[in-house]
């Protein structure tokens, strides 16, 4: 049976290469019929907030990535860190090292000078209990074997080795009793019943110090797969710089969440060359074996393209439903009743080249909007004066037309010929008219969605 997790800290924002992490743990678990379990890292009490909580939740909430189960709090296991500890000291795999935080550094100091490791040696490793001080503060280490090698078979990186002597004796106990990152991780992993341990390789360097743990308390070493980081597109680090880093800024963006768990499995793993697919079939093709060793770069034109290709493929009203986590994450009102209706019998006329929410949304203003149409600057212009005479005298033509597309199509090319111009010389206009914008549907599908009284108040508007 496969158990994954997504271990975040809730020390910021949701990063978009934390919610990567997520998916990839969830496709591997969703695809092997498994469970995928989320674990908050809340043992730093002082860089931990609830809103950064908040932000995991909504963030994995809006992706789609449900876990299973309810989340774990790191914090809320360190009585059983602690029994791990004490089971480490009496098996003799740990030890209690007095030596004091200054005395640490002094070492350190020193063995830097001389230019040696400054991994601290602690004289305390082979004290007997007997002859340990009492009363004085301690911290509980790791006995790490002084010889051979360490080695863990990454199934992203491969085989990686580490020198033993490389491997100092790690804390697993502070001085004030709490738990060390690095225990509580594997004890936590342990308890959980952790099979494939995916994450960012940065924590590489982690899985052989965690590694040792595992086999002092003689526990199953889960499988370690490291994935290398997302670079921005010009292949340096990802910032601020170069755009969004968190995901809730891309719900603000626009993008839907299918999109966003395709583009981001795209990101460090591929399926041959497929670009654009569903999610049962990035569950179906997800493994482990065709994750990227080298860091993979967003690129926003690729994400803009399969937005493009998901709301071009999705139900109108899933669309109409999810446009409300849009809005709120922009921080513009909700859509009322009426809107949603006009919204929703819109769509087939918005989807086409729409790229994003806020794409099918300016679109879609010829329907939200309500009379008086006040035209934005581009579409003032095409309302001149001479415009506005020829809507208001094509209005009486549409009066008796037949409310359907050619017939509307034959009603406005006969007044253009009538006219002796181009119908392409009154789309402008009527677009205008009809939806204060020259961003729009056609002026036919506007005509069809509105209706005929509609389209009439609108072009007299427009003509006054
Ligand atoms: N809490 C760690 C982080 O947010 C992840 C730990 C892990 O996945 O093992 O970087």
């Amino acid at each position: 049976e496969v158990v994954t997790r997504f271990a975040p800290s809730p020390t910021g924002a949701l990063h978009i290469g934390g919610a990567r992490t997520a998916l990839f743990n969830w496709l591997f678990a969703r695809g092997h019929g498994g469970t995928f379990l989320l674990r908050i890292e809340d043992t730093d009490r002082a860089r931990s907030t609830p809103e950064a909580e908040r932000a995991i939740f909504d963030g994995l909430t809006w992706l789609g990535l449900d876990w299973d189960g309810d989340a774990v709090s790191q914090a809320a296991q360190a009585e059983r860190h602690g029994e791990v500890a004490k089971a480490m000291l009496e098996s003799g795999t740990a030890y209690k090292c007095f030596s004091t935080p200054e005395e640490v550094q002094q070492a350190r100091d020193a063995a830097r000078a001389e230019g040696r490791s400054t991994n601290f040696a602690s004289p305390w490793r082979d004290v007997p209990e007997s002859e340990h001080p009492e009363g004085q503060p301690f911290v509980v280490r790791i006995k790490a074997p002084r010889e051979g090698q360490t080695v863990i078979e990454d199934a992203v990186q491969g085989s990686v080795t580490w020198a033993s002597r490389d491997l100092d004796d790690m804390v697993l106990l502070r001085s004030d009793g709490t738990p060390t990152y690095m225990l509580a991780v594997v004890v936590d992993d342990h308890d959980m019943g952790v099979t494939h341990v995916i994450r960012g390789d940065d924590h590489l360097a982690n899985a052989a110090r965690q590694k040792l743990i595992y086999d002092a308390m003689g526990w199953t070493v889960p499988v370690f797969a490291h994935i290398p980081l997302i670079l921005g597109p010009d292949g340096k680090k990802l910032s601020k710089r170069h755009g969004a880093t968190g995901a809730a800024e891309y719900r603000a963006m626009g993008y839907p969440a299918a999109a966003m768990r395709n583009y981001l499995a795209r990101l460090g793993w591929s399926h041959g060359d497929d670009e654009f697919f569903t999610d049962e079939q990035a569950k179906d093709w997800f493994d482990l074996a065709g994750i990227t060793k080298s860091a993979a770069r967003l690129d926003f034109k690729k994400l803009e393209h399969i937005s493009g290709l998901h709301i071009a493929a999705a139900p109108d009203v899933a669309l109409v439903e999810e446009a409300d986590g849009y809005l709120a994450a922009t921080g513009a009102p909700p859509l009322s009743d009426d809107q949603r209706a006009a919204f929703l019998a819109a769509m087939p006329h918005l989807k086409e080249r729409a790229k994003t929410f806020g794409e099918l949304f300016e679109k879609a203003h010829f329907a939200l909007g309500s009379r008086p149409f006040t035209p934005d600057e581009k579409a003032a212009k095409a309302l001149d004066p001479d415009a506005r005479a020829l809507l208001g005298d094509l209005t009486p033509h549409l009066r008796n037309a037949t409310w359907e597309r050619t017939a509307l199509e034959t009603a406005c090319g006969d007044f253009a010929a009538e006219r002796g111009i181009k119908f392409g010389k009154m789309a402008g206009p009527i677009r205008a008219a009809l939806s204060g914008r020259t961003v729009t549907p056609s002026v036919f599908d506007m005509m069809l969605v509105i209706g005929r009284d509609e389209t009439i108040d609108r072009l007299k508007d427009a003509a006054e």
